[in-house]
Order: C-alpha cells, then sequence, then structure tokens
C-alpha cells in the first residue's frame, strides 16, 4: 500500500470527512484491521483565507509548497491537495515536489466522464465557480460547465466560509442551495459538482434527486485506488 500525503485544514472540517473515508475505503478493500497508510500536513486556514481574499495566490502556493515538500520528504508517495479552490496553484505545487499530485478536477472530469454526462452545475467558493482554473479541467474533457447567477454564487460563497468550513450546518443554507441546485438542472445540468470539499457537509444524496457528485468523496476514492494500484 502507498502512503497518501494529505495537504489539509482547508478547512479542517472537511479534512475530517477526508481522514475518515479515506481509512473506510482502505478498509473496505482490505478488510480486518487494515487502514490507511498517510501523512496529513494541515495548514491555518485562517492564513489561507486571508490571502485568498486578498487575491495573494503566490503566497499561498508557498504554503502549499512547503507542506508538499514536507510530505515529499516524510515519505508521501502522492499528494492530494484536500480543497478545491487551492487548485487554483496545484500546478506550482507539483512542480515543486518529484512525487505526483492528485488533482481533484480530474478525478471528477474522469467519473462524469465515465457517467456520460456532458453538462453539468457547479457549486463552490467564488473563485472555483468563477475563474479558469477549475473549469477548464473539465471543458478539456468536453464537459459544458454551468454556474449559478451573481446573486445565488454570492451567497454560494458567503455561507461555505462562514458556516461549513466553522463547523455549522444549517436547514436554511441547506434550502438555499437546494434551489440553486433547481435552477441549474433547469437551466439544462444533468447534475450539479459539489465543488467544495465543505458542501458535502451540508448537502448529499438523501436531500435531492438531482444527481451529486461531491468532490471530496470522488478524490477520496481516487486516492484509495491509486494507493492500492501496484
Ligand atoms: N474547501 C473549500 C474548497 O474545496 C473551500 C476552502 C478553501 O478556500 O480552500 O474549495
Amino acid at each position: 500500500m502507498k502512503t497518501i500525503g494529505i495537504i489539509g485544514g482547508m478547512s479542517w472540517e472537511s479534512t475530517q470527512t477526508y481522514y475518515a473515508q479515506i481509512n473506510r475505503g482502505i478498509n473496505r478493500a482490505l478488510g480486518g484491521l487494515h487502514s490507511a497508510r498517510l501523512l496529513l500536513y494541515s495548514v491555518d486556514f485562517a492564513e489561507i483565507e486571508a490571502l485568498q481574499h486578498k487575491g495573494e495566490w503566490q503566497a499561498t502556493a508557498d504554503i502549499l509548497i512547503q507542506a508538499a515538500r514536507t510530505l515529499e520528504m516524510a515519505g508521501a508517495d502522492f499528494l492530494l491537495i484536500a480543497t478545491n479552490t487551492m487548485h487554483k496553484v496545484a500546478a506550482d505545487v507539483g512542480a515543486h515536489v518529484t512525487i505526483p499530485l492528485l488533482h481533484i478536477a480530474d478525478a471528477t472530469a474522469a467519473v462524469l466522464q465515465q457517467a456520460q454526462v456532458r453538462r453539468i452545475g457547479l457549486l463552490g467558493t467564488a473563485f472555483t465557480m468563477e475563474q479558469a482554473f477549475y473549469r477548464e479541467r473539465l471543458e478539456a474533457q468536453g464537459i459544458e460547465v454551468l454556474i449559478p447567477n451573481a446573486d445565488e454564487r454570492a451567497d454560494v460563497h458567503r455561507i461555505i466560509y462562514q458556516q461549513p468550513c466553522r463547523g455549522e450546518i444549517r436547514d436554511d443554507s441547506r434550502q438555499r442551495y437546494l434551489s440553486i441546485i433547481y435552477n441549474l438542472v433547469a437551466a439544462g445540468a444533468e447534475g450539479v459538482i459539489l465543488g467544495c470539499t465543505e458542501i458535502g457537509l451540508l448537502i448529499s444524496a438523501e436531500h435531492t434527486s438531482v444527481p451529486l457528485y461531491d468532490t471530496t468523496l470522488i478524490h477520496v476514492e481516487a486516492a484509495v485506488n491509486q494507493a492500492l494500484r501496484d
């Protein structure tokens, strides 16, 4: 089994899901008392969030590069960045280590292709929904990406940082997300990507019949498969 290196803490609420689900996935595959070989470098999210909102992406990259190098030196065989948004600097991070980085948008695109989805809605932070770095990975695979309107995007973004990233799960926010999901479906989306690693804490398949693609779970499954590959 390979050792998984996770750059986490963005936020730690979703990193808990990565830790639990990776261990469950390894245990499901190997049985008994098996669990994941895993290294976690958890950053201080307050620093990252402040830099994001000031547009100081190189400074965020520098923090993640240091984390990635530390994980490589400690023996990680490959890396995960446990947030969609910070994949904005994934290429830079990946260029500073010799081990592979398992990209969350590529893992998601592969699942969508497998499901033959051609047009998908995307929920995430404003950075993820509005900038090219994430959508272009999907579009490169021939998948059309629909995003919510400006008011809806502002709510989706605000709720992520103010609530699930702080461990607060509210029913009114879930209802707001559901109405945005239904608007994306009405606009032609065949399903919706939960393109932020905390959204799965708020919404899951039990809340709607719209097909949901939870990037945390997709990333976890890709990591488990990679860890078990010879
Ligand atoms: N975890 C979130 C994501 O997947 C947002 C937090 C962050 O900005 O990294 O995008």
